[in-house]
């Protein structure tokens, strides 16, 4: 079965993806060398525990850690990751898990950074059976406060970095690792969607955890790096409630090529590539009353841009949610990327792009927007509505 006829053959549509890397849209697109080397470990059978070590020295190289460790996601890491620094290596612990009375059990976590990926971050910290302490207020949080949240009960913190978290008025990572060291509790970065696989640790970060699958390039999987001892009790959790969360040979493998082919990915070539795309819309979307486009860097320095398209529905005659509505349902669909689309705007990422496919984005809002001029009344869905029938939808499943 080729890559192009799977979608086909399963009755699913032929998504074109500007989103970003997303789980509900299959995250990326996994790198030749991970394909290869996914396919070729299926049907062999391999010492597992030896496996794991080849992942960690692999990890290691890569982010200057001394260990690292492939799980099943990021989200599966932060659990983990928790769960780590409440058990240590005492095994029977880790079986009692999320039983974790005797245990320390809080982890603090800036109010600003309790966001959600898709699950709550607080969620995750919960499976282990701990429960978050909150620091500060959504749109502030001091040194001073961290410091006064930590108490004889605290086993760790947890640092969020994404554009999903408060932008502002937070604790920098320098600073709350540094308070934290000084009370003697580990930090745990989630650092699931960073290109930047050495600063967190550099900056004094403990445990770093990133997603495989995002701009990796693996197979669904988590990657977690630290120091030797950390990343070993993480590693054990795999005899306790890590193991609903296990990876197989096939993801451990994936992740390694993924990883390896980082090394020599050429990513000027890459962003090269995406600046085009950008440039292709930028054209396609200049003389079209309502809609003003710019190319915006990504908000937490990853080397990436997106072109941010605002949509005056007065002009344009449409909304901007309408109009992202009708690419999505559009042959071939077209998913934008739309989470602050009340605002009037949504972004178009060109890092999950196949070759050709930004023509195709161009030629389809083109087309939408020509639509939507020659509508004799404003396309314009409240937003309210839109966003009850989303949920709606959800509970529908599987119809
Ligand atoms: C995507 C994401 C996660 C979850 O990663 P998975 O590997 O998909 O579980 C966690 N935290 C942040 C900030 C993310 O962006």
């Amino acid at each position: 079965m080729t890559q192009q006829n799977i979608r086909n053959r399963l009755g699913l549509r032929p998504v074109i993806n500007v989103s970003g890397t997303m789980t509900a849209l299959g995250a990326s697109i996994v790198v030749p060398d991970a394909v290869e080397a996914v396919s070729a470990i299926l049907t062999e059978f391999v010492e597992m525990g030896d496996l794991h070590r080849r992942a960690s020295s692999i990890i290691a190289e890569l982010t200057g850690a001394e260990a690292g460790f492939v799980t099943a996601s990021c989200s599966a890491a932060i659990s983990l990751a928790v769960a780590a620094s409440m058990t240590g290596s005492d095994l029977a612990a880790i079986e009692r898990l999320p039983d974790t009375s005797r245990l320390k059990d809080e982890v603090v976590i800036q109010s600003g950074h309790m966001v959600g990926y898709g699950a709550p971050v607080e969620q995750a910290i919960r499976l282990a059976g701990a429960k978050a302490v909150p620091v500060g207020q959504a749109t502030s949080a001091h040194a001073y406060q961290l410091a006064g949240a930590i108490t004889e009960l605290t086993t760790a913190a947890v640092y969020v970095v994404s554009h999903h978290v408060v932008d502002y008025a937070q604790i920098p990572l320098k600073v709350f690792c540094d308070t934290c060291h000084a009370h003697g509790v580990p930090v745990i970065v989630d650092a699931a969607s960073e290109y930047d696989l050495r600063g967190f640790l550099a900056d004094g970060a403990d445990l770093v955890l990133y997603s495989g699958h995002k701009f990796l390039g693996g197979p669904t999987s988590g990657i977690v790096a630290g120091s030797k001892g950390r990343v070993r009790d993480v590693y054990l959790q795999n005899r306790g409630i890590g193991r609903g969360m296990k990876i197989g040979k096939e993801g451990i493998v994936g992740t390694l090529a993924a990883l390896q082919a980082w090394k020599a990915r050429d990513h000027s070539g890459i962003r090269a590539r995406e600046r085009q795309a950008l440039d292709c819309w930028l054209d396609a979307l200049e003389n079209h009353a309502g809609v003003m486009a710019q190319i915006v860097p990504d908000p937490t320095n990853n080397p990436l841009d997106r072109l941010k398209v605002f949509v005056d529905p007065n002009e344009a005659r449409i909304t901007a949610w309408d109009l992202a509505d009708r690419l999505a349902a559009g042959d071939p669909p077209v998913i934008v990327r739309d989470h602050e689309v009340e605002h009037g705007f949504f972004y178009l990422d060109p890092c999950n792009l196949h070759p050709e496919e930004e023509f195709v984005v161009a030629r389809r809002l083109g087309e939408e927007l020509d639509r939507a001029r020659k509508s004799n009344v404003v396309i314009a869905t409240p937003f309210n509505d839109r966003l009850l029938a989303r949920e709606a939808a959800i509970l529908k499943w599987p119809d």
